[in-house]
């Protein structure tokens, strides 16, 4: 009997929002709860492709500060120089992402609303491209299905969800591959969007559903035995209040880029100071602000994410669950529902759903890894 393995791996598809929807993926019995990582998907999903922690394979958040290995950035304090409407022009901005592209980076990475002068002070962490063999350091997932020799394809966010998965499915019905592997980001858009009651979202849910049920079938119908994988890289919790971090240090006495340099994720406040004073003055403005928190640096080794160069931030503030910092590098609106809190919140919780059973040790996204290896070699001995 032909064996085969697809992985749907859906982001911000957490436990509790997959567990709220009544019969959802009822062909896939198998369930865990997948405890996520500090950050955003920049770290997530290389945690789940290697396996290890984020201070280990060295991704963690979008932008890190640059270092001696240069940035993709070079030369773009000089935008500081054009009037402000066209530095926030749309035009530029998608000149400046073919300009980095160009440059060699392979990876995702959007631009936002980061100050366009200030995005020399950063690096982006994700210079190749994540999901094919050799583009995470150490070795991933994908350099094992390299190795294994088994037939395989993958989608991701550079192929519009619709067309992956329609593609998928024909690669299941008619296709040489073993193992199909596709990424999607849309449903993430759709509850940032919407939050986690909307109708965009229930659809999607609905559409993921049907997918699975009818590529059962199929095989079932073919007379093939078909794993089926559906698994996320972290939850997702609805906004219940902003926070204006950038307004509470706009009134201090430091300034940036003059006296330090930020990044204002949507729930981090990450500082690289050029002063002992403008570390202590953002500081105790921050503990004076509610809805956030420092993390220490046992805090983050805990989670994984400290670096000992500091290129994440020399000192991190994080917001409290359902709060969103509103304006941020990311956005000026605020958004219905966030990620990127405590990933001991239980909606920040993942989820792994199989059509087959989950080892009892498989509880982290560091674990996922290998469960999917075990796949491909239940893959490899049918042949
Ligand atoms: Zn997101």
């Amino acid at each position: 009997m032909r064996r085969r393995l697809a992985v749907l791996l859906v982001d911000a598809l957490g436990w509790e929002l997959a567990a709220s929807a009544p019969g959802f993926a009822a062909g896939l019995p198998h369930r865990r709860r997948l405890e996520t990582i500090l950050g955003f998907s920049s770290g997530a999903l290389p945690t789940l492709f290697t396996g290890r922690p984020p201070a280990e394979h060295g991704r963690w958040l979008m932008y890190r500060r640059a270092g001696s290995a240069g940035t993709p950035f070079h030369g773009f304090r000089w935008l500081g120089l054009l009037p402000p409407r066209l530095r926030r022009s749309w035009k530029l901005s998608r000149l400046l992402a073919r300009l980095v592209a160009r440059r060699g980076v392979r990876g995702y990475f959007s631009l936002y609303q980061v100050p366009r002068d200030l995005l020399e002070e950063f690096d982006l962490a994700e210079r190749d491209d994540i999901f094919v063999p050799g583009g995470l350091p150490g070795g991933s997932l994908w350099d094992t299905v390299a190795r294994s020799g088994i037939r395989w394809q993958g989608w991701n966010w550079r192929t519009p969800e619709s067309e992956a998965l329609s593609a998928m499915e024909r690669a299941l019905e008619r296709g040489p591959e073993d193992f199909l592997f596709c990424y999607t980001a849309d449903l993430d858009a759709a509850l940032h969007r919407e939050g986690s009651g909307g109708a965009d979202v229930r659809e999607r849910l609905a559409r993921y559903d049907a997918w699975l049920t009818r590529n059962a079938h199929a095989a079932r119908r073919r007379g093939e035995e078909l794993r089926l994988v559906l698994l996320s890289d972290h939850g997702m919790l609805d906004v219940r209040e902003t926070v204006d971090v950038m307004g509470a240090l706009a009134g201090l006495s430091c300034r940036w880029p003059r006296d330090y340099v930020p990044f204002f994720d949507s729930t981090f406040a990450r500082f690289w100071w050029r002063s002992a004073l403008a570390r202590g003055e953002v500081r105790a403005a921050l503990e004076g602000v509610r809805g956030g928190r420092w993390l220490e640096d046992e805090e983050l080794e805990r989670a994984g994410a400290l670096f000992p160069g500091r290129e994440y931030g020399e000192d991190i503030y994080l917001l409290d669950p359902g709060v969103l910092m509103v304006p941020s590098f990311m956005g000026s609106r605020p958004l219905a529902a966030m990620h990127g809190y405590d990933p001991a919140h239980p909606q920040m919780a993942a989820a792994l759903l199989a059509s087959h059973p989950v080892p009892d040790g498989v509880r982290h996204l560091r674990d996922v890894r290998g469960f999917l290896e075990d796949g491909l070699a239940w893959l490899a001995e049918a042949r």
